[in-house]
């Protein structure tokens, strides 16, 4: 299991008054060398130590900040969700292709917010706003939730919460496999967990203390079998020397310990990798020695939808992506839906 162990807990004001927090700390007070910071005001930046971004990624990588959340309005999620549900924010894992590396920026620190029950009753809210429609709430909108899932049990309440609620459904994507608490809960089918896997050169080489590749595809057959909804992101698909078999040998690797008797078709989206130039330099920061490939002038320069272009693979390495895994799911996977290849 790949728990996350940090160096330093910082408590903002009044949270232990919370179930959560005192649960959080009983874990922790039993191990050593953990720093327990008692804030008296809601400034913790001061806690973090470091003297430039490098430093200062790597120390916020391992605090966790308990807190709460004090401003109910949640962001939206298009177009996946309706709203991000605000369990979590930040991710012990260090994958330099990271998207939270450019969206929380100086900020990579985990926080927890304890007032759970606050957060669930909102969400209610906003799904009867919208009644009779469905309405998607994401858990990984800012985090990879799972890690701290051991000791806040937040994905397992809101996991039952709801499940009990006709008309919502939650979702959330993993790179890990912490995920023996949620075998039981009563999901209703109302919870989709995704995987988010790759090979393991690709895991190895830039997915820093995240899972493996088999305890990843371990903890989705566990899923799988407890009745949940499940799908796999393969993102980001890189072009190596045996590519193709190794993209091969993980799905065929999958697709042999699937159970057969799924009550839901498994998604699929597949994302070849792509990067912007705001990426390419926070990376460069804080990963100087990346072998990523992000070399502009192989790439083709793509204009996104919200302004800012990526430099993607040429379009005949993308037809090349996509006939390949087209061809491999429809080959390995009977049960199954491809949201998308691209
Ligand atoms: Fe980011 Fe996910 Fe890796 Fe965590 S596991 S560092 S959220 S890509």
């Amino acid at each position: 299991m790949l728990m996350f162990i940090p160096k330093r807990i910082i408590l903002e004001k009044d949270v232990m008054k919370y179930d959560m927090a005192k649960k959080i700390l009983g874990y922790y007070k039993s191990k050593p060398n953990i720093e327990i910071i008692n804030l008296s005001s809601n400034k913790f930046s001061q806690h973090i130590p470091g003297d430039d971004f490098y430093e200062q990624y790597r120390e916020g990588k391992r605090t966790l900040i308990v807190g709460t959340k004090k401003s109910l309005k949640f962001q939206s999620c298009k177009p996946s969700a309706h709203y991000q549900l605000p369990l979590v924010s930040g991710c012990m894992g260090q994958c330099e292709y990271c998207y939270l590396n450019t969206r929380l920026g100086d900020k990579p620190f985990i926080r927890v917010h304890v007032n759970i029950d606050d957060i669930l009753n909102q969400a209610e809210k906003y799904s009867k706003e919208r009644l009779a429609n469905i309405t998607i709430f994401e858990g990984s909108a800012t985090s990879d939730p799972i890690p701290l899932e051991p000791y806040t049990n937040s994905l397992f309440r809101a996991i039952e919460f709801f499940g009990t609620l006709q008309n919502t459904r939650f979702r959330f994507v993993t790179k890990y496999n912490d995920v023996d608490s949620l075998i039981n809960a009563k999901h209703n089918g109302h919870t989709e967990i995704r995987f988010s896997i790759n090979t393991s050169s690709v895991i190895e080489k830039y997915e820093h203390f995240t899972a493996s590749r088999d305890k990843r595809i371990e903890a989705s057959i566990k899923m799988a079998s407890a009745g949940y909804p499940i799908g796999f992101l393969i993102a980001p698909v890189f072009i190596y020397d045996n590519w193709k078999e190794e993209y091969h040998d993980l799905l065929y690797s999958l697709s042999e310990k699937l159970p057969k008797d799924l009550g839901f078709p498994v998604t699929f989206e597949i994302i070849s990798h792509r990067y912007t130039t705001a990426a390419k330099n926070v990376i460069n920061q804080i990963y100087p020695d990346s072998e990523l490939p992000m070399n502009d002038e192989e790439r083709k320069f793509k204009y996104g939808q919200f302004g800012y272009g990526k430099y993607v693979y040429s379009k005949e390495i993308i037809e090349e992506i996509k006939q390949f895994f087209t061809k491999e799911l429809e080959e390995l996977f009977e049960n199954k839906e491809i949201k998308y290849i691209i």
